[in-house]
């Protein structure tokens, strides 16, 4: 038992209390982590547990489904959990902890020696040895601290050797454990401009001096070499840190906790929440654990499984493992493990067990699992259990197929991909004719699927450079690090020498939808002179490479690629790909969707081939068709600069109307495609500049075309410069000052409504206004739409049915919106100009302080990709109310680019739009995510049934 100055001195605040810190526990959803007050150490061990897997919040994502595992009976070692309430309490109050933490850590230990029979810091017998590790309630793989082997020191180690019998095996824990934590607690690490971890590097150069090579197997280090090498740490934790490295295990304990906790603000777990939008205030819980050994001989192991395939989807136990080995050594890549089905052939009994827990595990927690197990000594223990992370396609078909197996029913399906991984299954594949042309040099493991072609870089600063001067990238390394990440981020793919499918590498790119390689064993990459040298070829740093992570192969060369399989079935018609399983999960995950959603989708399209791309995945119509893209086209352009250059109305006219055939062409084809399904085309919109030319021989060229003298052309681009064009002569303002031109699109749209509907199609044109704040803007403008409507019908002798509304992008519109729903039939959000102009902020420029914005989290998201919903939100809900005041059946969409960002569309589903508009291929991902919305609601109600059944 611990003697009160044996305890772990954690420095405790009198200030603050339990119900405080669960106060600032709270969650996204505003409820608290629902710890007990004042409990603060939950433990587990021997069949019983304090909390559960439902318990995410407060015990973290490991820690809850530590002590459900221990729950439904698998072997899991003993250990306790501290709280996320403690995380949160030890940033409000100066890094120190609530008083009561110490004696409840004290009990969790002393429940451990009871379930083990051992004594922490035991200095006769086999000593309790622990694991702490963090533990979030989302996991971040790698990105947070853990030590092993906790409670080792000079006395205890013999504790061991006498118990174990295994003197190499205990000396080999104790260097690990110093340099673990010498690294992670006392911050030994590598400086900058050093390649190698300090710790390695007092290895490799005691391996040169005693056996002449830095080459040398650890696995035929001796005893005595460990002993060796814990001397020489503890000298180079005292040279680096001036500190001796701690003797007492209780101390040790303290150090680690502090550091596991410190660890949640650490830069990489920083840039990862920011990349996956973990709030900071969550916290981390740190969990302490029982050691169980997978390296004491050859009857014991380590691995990492999941029950299914994570980067197909397929139906296998898929994993690997290592014989006498820890489990950080499968995951840190030095060694490359053995796939988990040749476990069997090892230790058969174990590997029973393992497949048992596998169903076990699929069966209680119904999804997809990643564990770690460790094997000592013939017996399998359970060390954790999380829901498996998953390629988009590997989400896809888990969700499918689980529903067939009747594991889940088809809304949980839809709840089970992430929307924003939903266009990994659009990704390109190599085009199959070069492939075969293309030199494969080297395989690896197929870690993360897709196909990347990209220039390669050594260093993961040096890519994310690289990346941002435009280049494609691919990352190549040894193995990758957590340090990686900005690189890996930057990157088209990553490709590593060593490492096996569950290396670092391979978790964080299938997590991220990279395309990736890894433990290609032929790469000798050599850091310093930036090359790599590969089947007698060498390859400089920013030269080309290829690689497909579904096969694992690895190309000389730049590979052009191809689309996927649901691309060439649902877009091409291509018969083979659609009876592919990728092809027809996909149809039937979205059919799904189309069963619950209430928010349409459409889409943004400006021309025939886009529009159809976009009803083959399933739009509803064109929310927004950008009339000025058309004018690029061909020899159209000519005729736009003659419009721009006239100086009378007549001429302005003529030029005008050498336009009409081409839009109503355009038009035409695109209401063809959409047989019958609405279109919102939206009339001229950007300021006339960006159509001339500002070089002057482009001018000379465009002044004899048309000619005038070229002075003429200069002077005219010269009277259009704008200061600030966005907020210039633009949007309607234009159709104000050239009526011709609004009348020409008007008249196009509705020739190629009659024509087309002539043919027996069904049309339905919605005419839109941009950037209108004031009602009278919109008046002017529509008074000619109708007058060109009526027109037209009475021309082509048909009835056409359309409608005429407005963007609303600028906050004047959004604050005058009842007085402009009494001209507008339709209200749809241009968030692009909206963000812009709400914000004051240009949507153009704003790329060169966003990032710091974003750093210093005064925006959590970029505004452009993800609607600010408390700031432009605002705006947007009080013209909806506005615009219904008036119109209470008002069509309401948004066009802007957040209408294709699954966060936006779950917020445009709240607010009550009728559609949302997107690029072609964001359609899937915006249908998925309304469907989720739709589904959140569906289960809000029912969460609020039976509360109003039980007031009865
Ligand atoms: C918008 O402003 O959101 C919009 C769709 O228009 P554009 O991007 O063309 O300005
Ligand atoms: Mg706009």
């Amino acid at each position: 038992m611990p003697t009160k100055t044996k305890s772990v001195k954690l420095p405790a605040s009198s200030r603050g209390s339990a119900a405080s810190a669960a106060k600032a526990k709270s969650n996204s959803n505003g409820t608290t982590a629902k710890g007990k007050p004042g409990k603060y150490v939950y433990t587990w061990g021997d069949g019983k547990a304090d909390g559960d897997g439902s318990q995410k919040a407060l015990l973290g994502g490991k820690g809850a489904n530590l002590a459900e595992m221990t729950r439904i009976g698998l072997p899991v070692p003993p250990g306790f959990t501290i709280t996320t309430e403690v995380c949160t309490y030890f940033y409000d109050h100066k890094r120190t902890y609530p008083k009561e933490l110490q004696a409840q850590i004290e009990a969790g230990v002393r429940n451990m020696e009871r379930i083990m029979g051992t004594k922490f810091g035991d200095k006769a017998k086999m000593p309790l040895l622990v694991a702490v590790r963090s533990g979030a309630r989302d996991s971040m793989p790698g990105m947070m601290d853990t030590i092993l082997n906790l409670g080792l020191n000079d006395e205890t180690v013999i504790s061991l050797v006498n118990a174990t019998k295994n003197e190499r095996f205990a000396w080999d824990c104790y260097r690990r454990f110093i340099q673990m934590y010498g690294d992670v607690v006392m911050g030994v690490q590598k400086r900058a401009g050093e390649d190698h971890d300090p710790f390695e590097g007092t290895i490799e150069h005691f391996k040169e001096e005693k056996y002449g090579t830095h080459h040398y197997e650890d696995t035929k280090l001796t005893a005595e070499d460990f002993q060796e090498l814990v001397k020489r740490f503890k000298a180079l934790v005292k040279e680096r840190t001036g500190k001796s490295f701690p003797n007492d295990p209780w101390k040790q304990l303290e150090g680690a906790v502090g550091a596991v906790f410190g660890s949640w603000m650490n830069d990489r777990a920083i840039v990862y929440r920011r990349k996956y939008n973990i709030p900071t205030e969550w916290g981390t819980a740190v969990n302490v654990q029982a050691m169980v050994y997978g390296n004491t001989g050859d009857q014991s192991g380590s691995g990492v499984a999941f029950t299914r395939d994570p980067a197909t989807g397929e139906k296998v136990f898929y994993g690997e493992f290592l014989i006498n080995a820890q489990g950080e050594d499968v995951v840190a890549g030095v060694r490359t493990p053995e796939p988990v089905a040749q476990l069997k052939a090892h230790l058969p009994k174990p590997f029973a067990d393992l497949e048992k827990v596998r169903l076990t595990l699929e069966r209680h927690f119904k999804d997809v699992q990643d564990f770690e197990f460790t094997i000592q000594d013939n017996k399998l223990f359970m060390l954790q259990t999380r829901n498996g992370k998953r390629t988009g396609v590997a989400a896809v078909r888990f969700a499918v197929e689980m529903v067939k197996e009747k594991l889940i029913d088809w809304k949980t399906a839809i709840n089970r991909v992430p929307a924003d991984q939903l266009d990994q299954v659009l990704a390109p594949i190599f085009d199959r004719s070069a492939i075969k042309a293309a030199k494969a040099i080297a395989t690896g493991l197929p870690a993360g699927p897709g196909a990347a072609s990209g220039k390669v870089y050594f260093n993961a600063d040096r890519a994310a450079a690289a990346a941002e001067k435009g280049e494609k990238v691919l990352l190549v390394r040894n193995e990758t690090s957590p340090e990686d990440l900005r690189g890996m981020i930057a990157a088209e793919g990553i490709l590593t020498a060593k490492g096996g499918v569950s290396s670092h590498a391979a978790l964080v790119a299938r997590q991220m939808g990279k395309v990736c390689v890894c433990g290609a064993a032929a790469l000798n990459i050599d850091y310093k002179a930036k090359t790599l040298v590969v089947a007698g070829q060498t390859f400089k740093e920013g030269d080309y490479l290829s690689v497909d992570g579904t096969s694992g192969t690895v190309y000389a060369g730049e590979i052009p690629t191809a689309p996927s399989e649901i691309i060439q079935g649902l877009l091409s018609g291509n018969k083979a790909a659609q009876k592919s399983g990728t092809y027809q999960n996909f149809v039937q995950l979205m059919d799904w969707c189309s069963k619950v959603t209430k928010l349409q989708v459409r889409t943004n399209a400006d021309n025939p081939e886009q529009t159809r791309n976009a009803v083959s995945f399933g739009a509803t119509g064109i929310g927004l068709c950008r009339t000025e893209h058309m004018f690029f086209e061909g020899d159209r352009i000519d005729a736009v600069r003659e419009m721009i250059l006239a100086e009378r109305p007549e001429d302005r006219k003529a030029a005008v109307a050498k336009l009409l055939p081409y839009q109503r062409a355009d038009f035409a084809g695109m209401f063809k495609e959409l047989k019958g399904l609405p279109a919102t085309i939206r009339l001229l919109d950007p300021p006339l500049h960006e159509f001339v030319p500002h070089d002057s021989a482009t001018q000379h060229a465009l002044a004899q075309k048309l000619g005038v003298s070229a002075d003429r052309v200069a002077q005219r681009v010269r009277e259009l410069h704008e200061f600030n064009p966005m907020l210039g002569h633009r949007g309607c303002r234009l159709g104000i000052s050239f009526p011709e031109i609004t009348e020409m699109q008007a008249r196009a749209i509705f020739e190629a409504a009659a024509d087309v509907q002539k043919k027996g199609i069904k049309v339905k044109p919605e005419v839109m206004i941009p950037l209108v704040g004031f009602k009278r803007e919109l008046d002017l403008q529509v008074e000619i739409v109708h007058r060109v409507a009526k027109e037209v019908q009475a021309e082509k002798k048909q009835k056409l049915n359309y409608m005429v509304g407005t963007m609303i992008e600028v906050p004047r519109g959004a604050l005058t919106a009842d007085e402009i729903a009494h001209t507008a039939e339709f209200f749809s959000f241009g968030t692009n100009d909206l963000t812009q102009t709400a914000l004051g902020m240009s949507r153009d420029d704003s790329g060169s302080f966003l990032p710091h914005y974003a750093e210093l989290e005064i925006v959590k998201k970029n505004p452009f990709a993800t609607i600010d919903q408390s700031g432009v939100g605002q705006l947007m809900q009080l013209a909806i109310e506005k615009g219904r005041s008036t119109r209470p059946d008002i069509k309401l969409g948004i066009c802007g680019e957040h209408g294709g960002d699954p966060d936006s569309v779950k917020f445009c589903h709240k607010l009550g739009l009728t559609y949302v508009s997107c690029s072609p291929f964001r359609v899937p991902v915006a249908r998925l995510a309304a469907a989720q919305a739709a589904l959140a609601d569906e289960k809000a109600a029912a969460a609020a049934a039976p509360a109003k059944g039980k007031k009865k």
